[in-house]
């Protein structure tokens, strides 16, 4: 997958920003950032760029992996990777240095300032987030697998379901499942539900035995070569109560509404207004108490936010979620996600599981 990837165009993606910063040089440190600007997939990086080099600086557990994956000029370093950075910041006559101001914290801030004396920092935000909005033909096929193995997971999960088993062993054979297809691994924890606990949006899976005529919400999501699926489906064990089959109701005309209002150029809050309006409807929006989406990639939560006051607009290639849910205590939560792909009229669906009510 990634021979196909240019990581010297993401790479110059970059030069904007270093501009906007009045700064020489760029040191990425989110390794997801490295990640998409170098290929490096290790679990200790970080990325000097200038205007005509690319310096990726590890420790010596990759020193054979990382030439192999990235393009850059490859620095095994001995001690902490800010030294040997700082040697060559020097070196390289950077008097000015952009960084990842949303990604570091203030020790590692502390850190850089005794290693690079003398350099001017320059706090930089969300700068290589907001290339990774935009996915690549590549990351979207890459997105698209990843979605199709998550949903094959869930059908081959709920073939071994039945009553009385418990939330964790329910999450267990899914992510057997994911590992067996050929995942990565998961993209998060898998949420497993049952009953009253629905209602609980985040719910971790509990050895609380999955009981007949309850309702079952299972959010999940896999990671296939670095790049998450995630995927809600709320199933009834059994019989439903008529409030609980309305919940359902109103969350899937909701869902629909706003997968309705994908399209290029729309923003996200009109998507999430689109989702919102459906439940008031019902005189649910009130029950509706997140946003309606993310976008997701590398990492599960990335941008854009599809919120209430998001004016972000919509263009073809970025990858979203579209997941309203209403949850009231003491009876349930449904939630229904999906991921789509803006395309250049609308919206792609990845997700191939169906949305009308299962009954298992
Ligand atoms: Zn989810
Ligand atoms: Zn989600």
């Amino acid at each position: 997958m990634q021979a196909e990837t240019d990581f010297s165009e993401r790479r110059a993606g970059l030069f904007v920003s270093l501009q906007e910063a009045r700064a020489n040089a760029f040191l990425v440190t989110a390794l997801p950032n490295v990640r998409y600007l170098t290929g490096f997939t290790g679990s200790n990086g970080m990325l000097l760029l200038t205007a005509d080099r690319a310096l990726l600086f590890t420790d010596p557990r990759y020193q054979a992996q990382a030439p192999r994956e990235s393009d850059c000029e490859v620095r095994i370093a001995k001690g902490p990777l800010l030294k040997d950075l700082g040697s060559w910041v020097k070196r390289l006559h950077v008097k000015s240095l952009a960084f990842e101001r949303n990604r570091i914290s203030f020790d590692e801030y502390r850190q850089a300032q005794e290693a690079l004396p003398k350099i001017r920092l320059k706090p930089v935000s969300g700068a290589v987030e907001r290339l990774r909005m935009m996915k690549s033909a590549t990351e979207i096929a890459t997105i698209k697998a990843s979605v199709q193995l998550n949903s094959a997971a869930l059908e081959q999960a709920l073939r071994q379901f039945k009553p009385s088993m418990t939330e964790v062993d329910l999450a267990a054979e899914i992510e057997y499942r994911m590992r067996r297809l050929g995942a990565d691994g998961t993209a998060f924890e898998t949420i497993v539900a049952s009953g009253e606990r629905t209602a609980f949006p985040h719910a971790h899976p509990s050895d609380h035995p999955i009981q007949q005529d309850n309702l079952l919400l299972v959010d999940m999501g896999a990671r296939v070569a670095g790049y998450c699926s995630d995927m809600t489906r709320t199933h009834a064990v059994g019989k439903l109560n008529p409030k609980a089959r309305r919940m359902y109701r109103a969350v899937l005309e909701s869902q629909l509404a706003a997968i309705d209002a994908v399209k290029p150029g729309a923003s996200c809050a009109t998507v999430d207004r689109a989702a919102r309006s459906v439940l008031r409807g019902y005189g649910m929006d009130k029950l509706f108490i997140h946003s309606t989406g993310h976008g997701l990639g590398l990492e599960i939560h990335e941008g854009p936010r599809v919120g209430r006051k998001d004016r972000t607009k919509l263009e073809p290639g970025m990858a979203i979620t579209i997941e309203p849910g209403v949850y009231l205590e003491g009876v349930g939560g449904i939630r229904i996600e999906d991921t789509v792909v803006v395309t250049e009229h609308g919206c792609e669906i990845l997700t191939p599981t169906g949305k009308e009510l299962v009954v298992l």
